[in-house]
């Protein structure tokens, strides 16, 4: 069996804890590693390890970290296929899906190559005689990141090239059910001439989380994962005084349109609603016709779509869709289904009954289609995280936003219109963080960033791009004189410049 070791200081070190997790291959429902659980003490190290390594690192130029980030782009895109690999292997998704993560990933390391340029600051010349002012942006210290099992390699790639950019060191607590693919960008990254202890990786579950949320040198935290655990987070970080940022679920809205031109919605909503398996905190999970008419055509459509859907295992590309994480997920998802039949909604697709020839053992379920779900329903107010897509009919665009804008979650939406005018609308009104027009999955690329709102983000700051600048450096301002422009005479009044 193979064995998943944590990462620390620039070497891989087994935990001692005892206590182990399964990883499985969800395809086959086989477990292929055990990934070593880890004390507080063992993540304890990796903190200790990251601290030491701070100095030498925060004081080393910023164009020389961008070249280290330029050669961990490089080495990223040479080994796209094994990191590719390991996350479907690990997490069951198509490989094309899987390279598509790794591009989304290197994307951000490519952002922060630019890290001298975007940490410049602010300079005013003159803000009193002889005085000028100026600002710097000046990294935190030990960063923490922890992240889901549905991005395994994108949404570390979110967090750990931006903090070393900015001159801080890292430790990464992936989800314990993949962290291969993580695993395998601690190598490159040393490779690239990360130094030890620079970034470090520790394996586990909420021991080691806890130990980096009260650890007393770990500056800040950044969390994506569910909305109850990124509540947790945010609020047990902050009573530690630290910096932090909880990305949480979602349950993510498309509104069509009468004048919606209807092939491109219904491709959109399946990739949306099936790609990954509905594993996507982007995915979309309710569809919202707007008119009979155009309820009646949506359902017609999909119905036939989701019926010939191809469902295997990642290691035929002609297939569509994997299988679901774990057994465990796949039991949650098949009872949420059980649940919407109770609840009086309409299944219209059931894939319970799927099977897979000669994967019997995996963790398959087929697309589902539900109609008429509502607001108070359990399959409508709660993140689902399969292939299972709710469509709740509005009688005009006027219901669709107030639908929208009252549930929970706010971390994505889309509209399919050809009404310019009424999508721009869309854009203002609706109270979501990253919104689609005639885009289903509106991911910002990583020059802007990323982040929900309401319960899908806990905090000020999105994550990755600018944002990311400003979550992982502090802001000092320098107010300064020169003693020969200094005029005799001391100032008391307050400001001090003499110039009021
Ligand atoms: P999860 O919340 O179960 O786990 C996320 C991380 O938290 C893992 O590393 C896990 O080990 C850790 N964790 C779990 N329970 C903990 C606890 N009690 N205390 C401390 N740490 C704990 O999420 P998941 O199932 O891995 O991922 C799926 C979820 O992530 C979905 O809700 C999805 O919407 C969300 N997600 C959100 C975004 C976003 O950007 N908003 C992106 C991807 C995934």
């Amino acid at each position: 069996m193979k064995r998943l070791d944590n990462f620390i200081n620039g070497g891989f070190v087994a935990s001692r804890s005892g206590r182990t997790a399964p990883v499985f291959n969800p395809a086959t429902g086989e477990q292929t590693a055990e990934v070593g659980l880890s004390t507080a003490e063992e993540t304890a190290k990796a903190v200790e390890a990251a601290k030491a390594a701070l100095p030498a690192w925060a004081g080393l130029r910023p164009l020389k970290r961008a070249r280290i980030m330029e050669r961990f782009r490089i080495l990223l895109e040479d080994n796209r296929e094994a990191i590719a690999e390991a996350i479907s292997s690990e997490h069951g998704k198509m490989f094309d899906d899987a390279l598509g993560e790794v591009a989304r990933g290197i994307e951000n390391v490519e952002y922060v190559r630019g890290v001298p340029g975007l940490l410049k600051g602010d300079h005013s010349r003159e803000v009193g005689p002889a005085i000028d002012s100026y600002t710097l942006r000046q990294p935190l210290g030990v960063c923490a990141g922890v992240t889901p099992f549905n991005f395994p390699a994108m949404v570390p790639l979110w967090m750990y090239p931006s903090a070393l950019a900015c001159g801080n060191t890292f430790v990464l607590k992936p989800s314990e059910r993949d962290p291969s693919a993580s695993l395998l960008a601690m190598e490159l990254a040393k490779e690239a001439g990360v130094p030890d202890g620079v970034l470090n990786l520790v394996n586990g579950d909420k021991e080691a989380v806890d130990s980096l949320l009260t650890h007393p040198d770990v500056a800040a935290v950044s969390f994506v994962g569910s909305t109850p655990i990124a509540r947790y987070i945010y609020a047990t970080a902050a009573a530690n005084g630290k910096r932090a940022q909880a990305l949480g679920g979602a349950k993510n809205h498309m509104v069509v349109m009468p004048d919606a031109d209807m092939d491109k919605a219904v491709d959109a909503l399946m990739g949306a609603a099936f790609g990954s398996a509905g594993e996507r905190c982007m995915a979309i999970s309710i569809a919202v016709p707007v008119g009979e008419d155009v309820a009646e055509e949506l359902r017609r459509r999909l119905v036939q779509r989701i019926e010939a859907l191809k469902v295997g295992p990642y290691t035929d590309r002609s297939n569509e869709m994997g299988p679901l994480v774990t057994a465990e997920h796949l039991q949650r998802v098949r009872d949420y289904i059980e649940t919407g039949v109770k609840e009086g909604a309409d299944l219209v697709v059931d894939g319970r009954g799927l099977k897979v020839p000669g994967h019997e053992n995996g963790f398959f379920i087929g697309g589902t289609l539900f109609d008429h779900v509502r607001p108070g329903m359990r399959i409508y107010d709660e993140e689902i995280f399969g292939p299972v897509l709710g469509m709740t009919r509005a009688a005009a665009f006027e219901e669709a936003v107030a639908l929208i804008n009252a549930h929970e979650f706010g971390n994505g939406t889309a509209i399919f219109t050809r009404d310019g005018g009424l999508a721009r609308e869309f854009a203002d009104r609706i109270e979501v963080g990253m919104v689609g027009v005639n885009v289903p999955i509106p991911v910002p690329v990583a020059w802007h960033s990323f982040g929900g709102w309401k319960n899908s983000l806990f905090g000020s700051h999105a994550i990755y791009g600018p944002d990311s600048i400003h979550f992982y450096t502090r802001l000092k301002t320098v107010t300064e004189r020169w003693p020969q422009a200094i005029r005799a005479g001391a100032a008391f009044n307050f400001g001090g410049t003499g110039d009021h």
